[in-house]
């Protein structure tokens, strides 16, 4: 039997009869699109967050689209962010018409090298996104004084960090607004596509609500400036706000994961292989378990006939994409990023992952270390 990095059906037999109850309960509402779920599930995510407000969408790509669209965000702007993340944070700033600005990433955390973005401001600056990337947030307060200094806006991807804290606040609760994707995989996983953006500014979440809804006050039928149609699904809403009561029980066990890769396999530092580093002041919920190491691509070979299949959380950084030609970047301008691409992978990481799946990847990779 194969070893995969994520599965969800182990999620699914012990929440079955939940999650059936949330599809039974929206099938029988008779309000099938914008009903009670999804307002229910946004004011319990605004609530977790400490938040006021939350607006539910389609998907995570989108959330970050029409989050920097309700901050204002267009063609002609710039947007700093960075390479080394999903491509869907490069692809929303895309759809907005504005151009994405790269910074590096950190050497130990690969996060947002913050120390790099005064310089990647320019006079067509508009916004700053910063992503907290595996499930670790990245240093806010430097960027909100950039922020404030140049009168930007700060949004945050939370994609892969629901949950997550830095000095005792929870990512989504720093910036302007903060996107999120509930998509499967993610630390808060729907059956299905769907996303989220929060923000405590009232106008900025009625710009959202517009921006989902055609561009529409819903009462009116009025478009004023042209929106989409992005709206969070009824049932994906309900199954979220089930799964919202168990979101810290998920990463309670994610983080007993990680111990237990720690464990395992903390005292092969010096047979090179470098285990997630987490920041002081963070609470780490590891949406996925990077590991490095310079012989990553033999190690993932070798790994194959332990029938252990991995992940490369991500293999080519944004702005070698062939996609994103036309931003200029030559190879080498992201050192640090076009560095880990090649050296790091992901260990399998979910709350339900059996004890006895991770002990066989840890002695696998054991096994094939020593003999490197
Ligand atoms: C998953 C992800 C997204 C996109 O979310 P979708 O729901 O798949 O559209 C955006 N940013 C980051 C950092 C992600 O990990």
């Amino acid at each position: 039997m194969t070893t995969y990095v994520w599965d969800y059906l182990p999620e699914y037999e012990s929440e079955k009869e939940d999650l059936l109850d949330a599809v039974d309960t929206v099938f029988r509402s008779g309000q099938l699109v914008l009903g009670p779920s999804v307002a229910g599930f946004e004011r319990e995510f605004a609530d977790y967050h400490g938040v006021a407000h939350c607006a539910g969408v389609d998907n995570g790509t989108n959330a970050v689209k029409l989050g920097l669209q309700a901050l204002g965000v267009g063609p002609g702007d710039e947007v700093v962010t960075v390479s080394n993340t999903a491509a869907p944070t490069v692809v929303a700033i895309d759809g907005t018409g504005a151009k994405p600005v790269f910074v590096d990433v950190r050497e130990d955390d690969y996060l947002m090298d913050t120390d790099q973005v005064a310089a990647a401001i320019t006079p067509r600056t508009k916004a700053l996104l910063p992503v907290h990337l595996y499930g670790q947030c990245v240093d806010m307060a430097p960027l909100r004084a950039l922020a404030d200094q140049h009168g930007l806006a700060l949004l945050e991807d939370c994609a892969q960090a629901h949950g997550a804290r830095h000095g005792g606040r929870l990512a989504g609760s720093m910036g302007d607004a903060a996107a999120f994707s509930f998509y499967p995989t993610k630390v808060l996983g729907a059956y299905g596509d769907a996303g989220a953006v929060v923000t405590a500014d009232p106008a900025v979440d009625a710009n959202l609500r517009r921006l989902r809804y055609y561009g529409m006050e819903k009462t009116y039928y009025v478009v004023e400036v042209p929106g989409h149609n992005s709206r969070l699904d009824e049932v994906q809403a309900e199954i979220l706000r089930r799964k919202l009561r168990r979101l810290d029980g998920y990463v309670r066990g994610r983080r007993a994961v990680a111990e237990r890769y720690e464990q395992g396999l903390g005292d092969l530092a010096d047979r090179g292989l470098v285990l997630p580093s987490v920041n002081e002041g963070n609470e780490h919920v590891y949406y996925v378990y990077v590991v490095r190491h310079p012989r990553r691509d033999e190690i993932i070979k070798a790994l194959k006939r332990y029938d252990i299949s991995l992940n490369i959380s991500y293999p080519w950084p944004v702005h070698t994409m062939s996609g994103f030609a036309h931003l200029g970047y030559e190879a080498g301008s992201l050192p640090v990023t076009e560095r880990l691409a090649g050296e790091i992978f992901s260990l399998p990481m979910y709350p339900s992952l059996p004890a006895g799946l991770q002990d066989k990847v840890i002695a696998s990779l054991r096994e094939v270390l020593l003999a490197l």
